[in-house]
């Protein structure tokens, strides 16, 4: 069982928000000092799926992230057993939106060949849009199951099982498929010293738009399918009167009068 991981790189969603700013000129989060990026957690469980997946049928893990900055992501993958790790990393994506972040990966995956299943989370917990997967699995014409917390492998064809409101689903794919992972998956595994070791000594290979096959012109800012117009921190006002009477009775009606008047009751 070959399985592609799909990994992103993200602002730490703990950031205290007092550390939590906004360029509304570029309409980027500024990343705070001092506290690093980390892994989306939807991802590392996706990652601890592939190994579970692993442990039981064998095969091998390629974590694939794009993002010039974002190798330690993949090395993170690394020391928790992943076996192979890719950078995807040139200029020209600078200001891809989602489609064009599906499609770099999309001709990555179609460069790593030999997979029988693709996994993403069920999306990043930065902006939380849960595109991406969907979008791939629609690039490469391949069946698609979100929000799964187990897959197996049954009688040659993947079984998994799909969280829903109040149950589960249980969905048979041929391979190859690409499944979204949801955290019912629970704690991703901590990567072992030895790991984390082998992890260090690997060289990540760094794929650029050429070595993918990506035109230049279909990716980027210039090529995003829509634009950001507006990114910004709602302003809150808190405004507190005191309501006062003679007695708890009278207090109260002038109370249930003032929230009439300002349409809360
Ligand atoms: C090189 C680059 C430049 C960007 N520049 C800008 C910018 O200028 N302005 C801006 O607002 N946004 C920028 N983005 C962010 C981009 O618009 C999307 O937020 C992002 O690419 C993925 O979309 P999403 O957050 O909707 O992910 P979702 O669809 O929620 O993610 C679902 C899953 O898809 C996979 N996935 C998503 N993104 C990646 C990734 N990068 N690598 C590997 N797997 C991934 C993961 O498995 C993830 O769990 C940039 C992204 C990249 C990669």
């Amino acid at each position: 069982m070959n399985t592609i991981v799909c990994i992103k790189q993200i602002l730490d969603p703990e950031i205290p928000p007092a550390k939590f700013r906004l360029d509304s000129e570029s309409k980027r989060v500024i990343p705070p000092e001092g506290i690093p990026p980390v892994t989306n957690p939807y991802d590392e469980q996706a990652v601890e799926l592939a190994l579970r997946l692993k442990d039981k049928h064998g095969g091998k893990i390629t974590a694939v992230t794009v993002g010039s900055d974002a190798a330690s992501m993949v090395k993170h993958a690394l020391a928790m057993g992943a076996d192979e790790g890719i950078v995807l990393a040139d200029e020209v994506f600078e200001g891809s939106d989602s489609f064009i972040t599906a499609y770099i990966l999309t001709k990555a995956i179609q460069k790593i060949g030999d997979y029988e299943l693709v996994l993403c989370g069920r999306q990043a917990a930065d902006w939380d849009e849960g595109l991406v997967g969907s979008i791939i699995a629609e690039n490469l014409g391949l069946p698609l199951v979100t929000l799964a917390e187990a897959v197996d492998v049954a009688d040659g064809e993947l079984r998994v099982k799909r969280v829903t409101l109040d149950g589960y689903q249980v969905f048979a794919v041929p391979t190859p498929a690409v499944v979204t992972v949801s955290n019912e998956v629970g704690q991703p595994r901590l990567p072992s010293g030895w790991g984390i070791i082998a992890a260090a000594r690997k060289q990540v290979p760094a794929w650029n738009a050429g070595d993918i096959g990506v035109d230049p012109s279909q990716v980027g800012a210039g090529a995003a399918r829509r634009k950001l117009v507006k990114l910004f921190t709602p302003l809150r006002e808190r405004k507190c009167e005191i309501i006062q009477g003679e007695t708890t009775a009278e207090a109260s009606v002038k109370l249930a009068t003032r929230l009439r008047e300002a349409k809360v009751i």
